[in-house]
């Protein structure tokens, strides 16, 4: 095995793989960050061309996409054969376009997104995601499993990285929504850790309400409304208005409103807010 990236996650994923005493070689741009992976039996290379040597499979976690080409490209003509799987956070075309040129080289090629912060590596709760080769996916799973829950999603390469992003941007609705929360709060004095076991008990509960949801984006179907979008339209309102009177931005809790005035105003009122998802879409859905 050999880990391309030792930052903050490549040395997690190096890690891991040590932990699972599978032979690690390492590499990074910046010489110096291997120290603690060599004590514990790590190889590290002075060129990333020794390094891809080293292994059938090279693991690749960089900064973004342009610099996993900065560092593969000079080395494209030896990978034929061997298997990359790229950790780089990116998106689903960058994650296309990188298994193209991976095919044109002849190597078998993994995108993944890594759901998890360095800490987590190695756990049942690090849960991976890959997509492209499924006979790479097959043939390498169970060193993949020492990272993490390893999970195959699809052989289209981009879908690892659709997946990523969505739940990112699930992760940082969630955030936005604490951090408002916690703000209004303290506008009181309120101290954040006195508040917080509120917010979660709360989150906690609306979370139960997505399966539901779910269904009625499925079916087109959203007129079962108990907290129908009209009333949620008007309440909203009242959060807008506190919000200013308590001295706290709206910046982060805007946005919505104006999607559900569009709701109601496309006549959606009487129905679910569920609704609103449709209203997200700018394009049709690629099939
Ligand atoms: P760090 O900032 O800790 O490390 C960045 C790494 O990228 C370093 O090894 C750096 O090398 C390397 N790098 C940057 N530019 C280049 C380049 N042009 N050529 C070669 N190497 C380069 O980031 P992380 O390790 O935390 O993140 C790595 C990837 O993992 C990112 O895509 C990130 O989004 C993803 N990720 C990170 C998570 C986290 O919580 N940390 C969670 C999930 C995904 P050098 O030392 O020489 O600067």
């Amino acid at each position: 095995m050999s880990v391309i990236g030792l930052g903050a996650m490549g040395r997690a994923l190096a890690g891991a793989f040590l932990e699972n005493g599978h032979p690690t070689t390492v590499w990074n741009r910046t010489p110096g960050r291997a120290g603690e992976l060599v004590a514990r039996g790590a190889a590290e290379t002075a060129a990333v061309a020794e390094a891809v040597a080293a292994s059938p499979v090279a693991v690749v976690c960089v900064l973004d996409y342009a610099a996993v080409r900065e560092t593969l490209d000079p080395v494209a003509g030896t990978l034929a054969g061997r298997t990359v799987v790229n950790l780089t956070n990116g998106t689903p075309g960058q994650a296309r376009e990188t298994a193209g040129w991976a095919a044109g080289h002849g190597a078998g090629y993994l995108d993944g997104g890594i759901m998890a912060v360095p800490p987590m590596i190695g756990q049942a709760e690090a849960m991976i995601l890959y997509s492209g080769s499924r006979d790479a996916f097959g043939a390498h799973e169970r060193l993949l499993g020492a990272l993490g829950t390893a999970v195959y999603v699809d052989d289209d390469p981009g879908r690892a990285s659709l997946y990523d992003l969505a739940l990112l941007g699930a992760m940082y609705g969630m955030f936005g929504g604490f951090f408002h929360a916690v703000a209004m709060a303290g506008s009181e004095e309120v101290p954040a850790s006195e508040f917080t076991p509120m917010v979660s008990g709360f989150l906690n509960a609306m979370i139960a309400s997505l399966p539901a949801m779910a269904a009625a984006v499925d079916s087109g179907d959203h007129s079962a409304a108990d907290s129908n979008l009209e009333m949620q339209a008007a309440a909203y309102v009242n959060l807008l208005d506190a919000s200013r009177a308590q001295g706290v931005s709206t910046e982060l809790v805007e946005p919505m409103r104006a999607l559900l005035d569009r709701g109601v105003a496309a006549g959606h009122g009487g129905g679910d807010v569920s609704s609103l998802v449709g209203l997200l879409r700018t394009a049709p859905a690629r099939g």
